[in-house]
């Protein structure tokens, strides 16, 4: 079995936002579809580390914004260096406005959003698959949407050669300074395992 396989799967790029109470956050998705057109429904999943799911779980209520080409690195760093556990996202963001369903939506870098109600959700193991009705939606821009190919060659920051000793992420690029990595170490951008990470040296090469 080639498991590169699954690298020629293509995603989109979201940004997943949720309320709860009077708390706002938001994580980055890659895995979001239409499922049904009628009724409109989508299936989104997501990692259990982050607690946008948390609250999603509890509350059954989400918007989907979808980034386009434009989005910067800065914004990944943004929605996903901190838990939204220790730290409010939306304090020191401005491009966002609440829907109908009072959670917020992106307003820049983004090219249209769609707000979910959960109708049921699956355990995964590290992941919850929702599945939801799509309750309101509207188009922002005509930019292109960006594709988690295009994230990995275009926005993605190339890993820098100098370093000799280190881990670089092939999911989002962040870079572990020391050898070994260690078994249980998640990546504190993109939340996946010590198993998505390579060896700095071997990417310099290779490029
Ligand atoms: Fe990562």
């Amino acid at each position: 079995m080639n498991e590169k396989t699954m690298f020629n799967m293509s995603y989109g790029l979201y940004v997943l936002t949720a309320r709860e109470g009077e708390k706002d956050n938001g994580c980055i998705i890659n895995t979001a579809q239409q499922v049904t057109s009628t009724p409109n429904r989508v299936s989104i999943a997501v990692n259990k580390q982050n607690y946008t799911h948390d609250m999603l779980i509890r509350t059954g209520i989400f918007n989907l914004s979808i980034l386009t080409e434009q989005v910067p690195f800065s914004l990944f760093q943004h929605f996903g260096f901190c838990s939204g556990r220790d730290c409010n996202k939306f304090m020191d963001w401005d491009a966002m406005l609440r829907s109908n369903n009072g959670v917020y939506f992106l307003t820049r870098f983004v090219n249209g959003y769609l707000s979910g109600q959960v109708i049921n959700h699956i355990d995964l193991g590290t992941h919850t698959l929702f599945v939801a009705d799509v309750t309101d939606c509207d188009v922002l821009s005509s930019d292109p949407s960006a594709t988690y190919a295009y994230y990995h060659k275009q926005i993605k920051p190339k890993p820098q050669r100098e370093l000799k000793r280190g881990w670089v992420c092939k999911i989002c690029g962040y870079v572990y300074e020391g050898d070994p990595l260690p078994e249980d170490f998640i990546c504190p951008i993109c939340k996946h395992g010590a198993s998505d990470f390579e060896p700095l040296a071997n990417v310099a090469t290779a490029k």
